[in-house]
């Protein structure tokens, strides 16, 4: 009993060594015949078969590797400037990627008043009026009514939203012992032909346009911007009073953007403006008075794709 069984697990174990041995030689044979299959292949197809591993890279994948892929990053990134993007990175070597994108969108690689379009949303909360997107000569905005005279310096217009936000807004200041007064809102393609023409005779092209929209690039023309004071001080003091303070805390809740200012007067081409608002609704607003930028670089990253 014991020597039969013995016998038999001999048979089995021979019998499973001469499988694995024949498993172990196929496999090695199969490899070495693919090998050779595969250099044989090589020899009579090498250009072919080289492009396949080695891939080339076409003259638009070697700009956007000179822009690290930031395309792949950024949903406002536009293929169509991709030679805009690399001229602005070449002059500005130190400034970030993403900032590259956002500036050459909103026109920057370009002078102040050249390439200009027509302002996109109009009559909406989310128009855009610089110094590269103008309004028509006879343009007027739709929904102008007058502001309540407690709140306006004489008959002043405004949109009628911007109206409401900017009543509610003077309204609550007001009753914090606060006066935030309109002086300037609405105003006509004409009036500002006027106003400007007024400064460059004073003043000089160069520097009127420092702080004078021409014709047609004035947020005025929205009626949805202004400029306001304390009923106290000059409108152009208006940085200095507690007025100033409080809508730097305040002005966002109502919908109002403060549009001008010191650091990013390269972006507007407008000096520090302490007293020009733009309304752009309480969404926008709130989003701007958390994550401070100028209008031009919000329109850029999420309003224009
Ligand atoms: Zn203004």
């Amino acid at each position: 009993m014991a020597k039969s069984s013995k016998k038999k697990n001999d048979v089995l174990f021979i019998g499973g060594l001469v499988i694995a041995i024949v498993v172990v030689l196929g496999l090695s044979f199969s490899i070495l015949y693919n090998d050779n299959f595969k250099d044989s292949d090589n020899d009579t197809n090498s250009n072919e078969s080289k492009d396949e591993v080695v891939h080339v890279p076409s003259e638009e994948e070697l700009k956007l590797e000179k822009l690290e892929n930031i395309n792949e990053k950024l949903d406002f990134f536009k293929m169509e400037y991709i030679d805009r993007y690399l001229a602005y990175k070449e002059k500005n070597p130190n400034l970030d990627i993403e900032k590259i994108i956002v500036y050459v969108n909103i026109g920057l690689d370009q002078q102040f008043y050249t390439n200009v379009h027509d302002s996109p949303n109009q009559d909406t909360n989310k128009i855009l009026v610089n110094k590269y997107n103008k309004l028509a000569s006879d343009f007027v905005p739709s929904g102008l009514e007058e502001i309540n005279p407690n709140y306006s310096s004489g008959k002043k217009m405004l949109e009628r939203n911007a109206r409401i936000a900017f009543e509610n807004l003077a309204k609550d200041a007001q009753s914090e012992g606060f006066n935030i007064r309109a002086v300037s809102t609405y105003r006509s393609y004409e009036y500002q032909e006027n106003l400007y023409s007024n400064y460059v005779k004073m003043d000089g092209v160069e520097n009127a346009d420092t702080y004078s929209a021409r014709a047609g690039y004035s947020e005025h023309q929205t009626g949805l911007a202004m400029d306001v004071d304390n009923k106290v001080s000059a409108y152009t003091d208006f940085g200095n009073t507690r007025e100033f303070d409080w809508m730097q805390e305040n002005a966002y809740k109502y919908g109002f953007i403060l549009r001008y200012t010191k650091e990013n007067e390269f972006i507007t081409g407008y000096q520090n403006e302490p007293w020009h608002y733009r309304y752009v609704g309480v969404e926008i607003a709130t989003y701007i008075h958390n994550n401070p930028m100028t209008y031009e670089e919000y329109f850029v990253r999420f309003l224009d794709k």
